[in-house]
């Protein structure tokens, strides 16, 4: 039997920008995601070397932050059964070159960086990426 699972996500600027959040969302929702928490914000540099601090040591540490930091972004909290794995499915390869049709990133993504979302690679990262962005009351039953 599977559980409920949650996942942490994020439209990121590129997308925002173009203006794919809608459908973003429409694809999700056609999957069977349960939004329990959503906010558009944007995040100061700091605030994006916070969440990305795993990847500190990386060389497209300075840029992938600078652009988390570049614009309005959609902060999200999604319920399913696998939702970690069922969305890192949905959204495709990291590199969109690499993404098969009818994921996000092949829709939407422009490069490996500018790559339209985000979402978490475990449970660990998701409780840590979740607790991050919202707070428990902030969450849907
Ligand atoms: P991940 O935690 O796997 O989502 O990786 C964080 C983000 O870093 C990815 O979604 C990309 O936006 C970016 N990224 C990963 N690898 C590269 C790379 N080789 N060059 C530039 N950006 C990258």
């Amino acid at each position: 039997m599977q559980t409920l699972q949650r996942t942490f996500s994020i439209i990121k600027p590129d997308a925002v920008s173009k203006g794919a959040t809608g459908d973003i969302l429409h694809m999700m929702q056609e999957k069977g995601f349960r939004i329990i928490g959503m906010r558009m914000l944007e995040i100061t540099k700091q605030q994006a070397e916070g969440f990305y601090a795993v990847h500190c040591e990386r060389p497209f540490f300075e840029s992938l932050t600078n652009f988390m930091s570049s614009g309005p972004i959609v902060v999200l909290a999604l319920e399913k059964e696998n939702a970690i794995a069922d969305l890192r499915k949905l959204m495709g390869a990291t590199n969109p070159a690499n993404a098969e049709a009818g994921t996000i990133r092949k829709k939407w993504a422009d490069s490996i960086e500018r790559n339209s979302v985000h979402g978490s690679d475990a449970d660990d990262t998701a409780r840590f990426e979740l607790s991050y962005f919202f707070a428990g009351y902030e969450l849907c039953k």
